[in-house]
């Protein structure tokens, strides 16, 4: 079981199973955990409850596991980011994978940074690499687009998401840099929408409500080939969700990313609001929302919950600690 020690007889305690696992005595030793501060970038996430903490695990057979809060309604914020990148790899038939890298950054999420010599962004994680996936899915226009990744989500998510209008509105407004970001990629040619429209797409996708519930459901279709595991219904083909895995694995918490892979070993993806999806592939599903957030932008407390379940449940990607 990684992370965990030999009793005085050498043996290994035994892997827990995640059916059973106390996911409330969880919950009680992450809120021991204090520190980090709430994103102000808009009103609406300044004003978030620093002592919410939600967890939801989704396993193999669609069974959903709980904390308390897991209903409580967030924005989905860049958590939204592998899903995207998972519209856009099938309604483009994989064409996106040319006009965009998938090498980690070692920077913010919004750097303003083009991958140098091609113009492309640097990954689908950051915000240069979401505003270009959210630009090329199907629909027409703003409204089209943004239909279509509501859809999209809703498929991922197993239930109708609904957006929070007032977030949508002032990501947009006050998105300077991602606004910044669409007017280099339209520079070089990479954006090929008005950069006012692919901030507006953007903003939308990020201002989409979930709980943990639902985003544990969405982090569990990446993890089981694409198909919703609640649903029975495939949202991906395999090798989008494995892409998309892939690039959750390498990329998916900025510039902590390789940290991330060896400490808690599960691909993920962080965001602004504190909630944290993971995939853990072929294995579960699981999201946190805890908003105060590190100098990466990571849920503090989240980062916690991700580090005891990954050694609790023997989830590192790359294998145990013990024999
Ligand atoms: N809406 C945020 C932005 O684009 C998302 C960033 C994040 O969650 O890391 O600025």
């Amino acid at each position: 079981m990684a992370g965990a020690t030999r009793d005085s007889l050498g043996a290994m305690p035994s892997r827990r199973d995640a059916r059973t696992y106390d996911l409330k005595d969880l919950r009680d030793r992450v809120m021991r955990e204090s520190g980090g501060a709430v994103d102000d970038s808009i009103p609406q996430l300044a004003e978030a409850d620093p002592e919410l903490l939600g967890i939801a695990i989704v396993l193999p057979d669609g069974s959903v596991r709980t904390t308390e809060q897991a209903d409580v309604a967030f924005s989905v914020q860049s958590a939204v980011k592998p899903f995207l990148f998972a519209l856009a790899l099938l309604d483009t038939d994989g064409e996106v994978l040319d006009r965009i890298g998938i090498e980690p950054t070692g920077e913010a999420f919004d750097a303003i940074k083009l991958e140098s010599g091609t113009g492309r962004p640097p990954n689908p994680m950051v915000n240069a690499g979401a505003l270009l996936t959210a630009a090329v899915v199907d629909g027409d226009g703003v409204e089209g687009r943004n239909e279509r990744i509501l859809r999209g989500l809703s498929a991922f998510a197993g239930r109708e998401l609904t957006v929070d209008e007032d977030v949508a509105r002032n990501e947009h407004l006050l998105g300077d840099r991602n606004h910044a970001l669409a007017h280099l990629m339209r520079s070089e040619g990479t954006l090929r929408i008005s950069a006012d429209d692919a901030v507006a797409v953007y903003a939308r996708a990020c201002a989409v409500l979930v709980d943990v519930e639902a985003l544990a459901v969405m982090g569990a279709t990446l993890a089981f080939g694409g198909v919703n595991p609640v649903t029975g219904k495939r949202v991906v083909p395999a090798a989008v969700a494995r892409d998309v895995v892939s690039v959750m694995a390498t990329c998916g918490v900025y510039d902590g990313s390789g940290r991330w892979m060896r400490r808690v070993g599960i691909p993920a993806k962080s965001s602004v609001s504190g909630a944290i999806v993971l995939s853990v592939p072929e294995t579960l599903g699981a999201a946190v929302i805890s908003p105060p957030l590190d100098e990466q932008g990571t849920s503090v407390r989240g980062s916690k919950a991700c580090d005891l379940l990954s050694a609790e449940l023997d989830l590192h990607v790359f294998g145990s600690l013990g024999d």
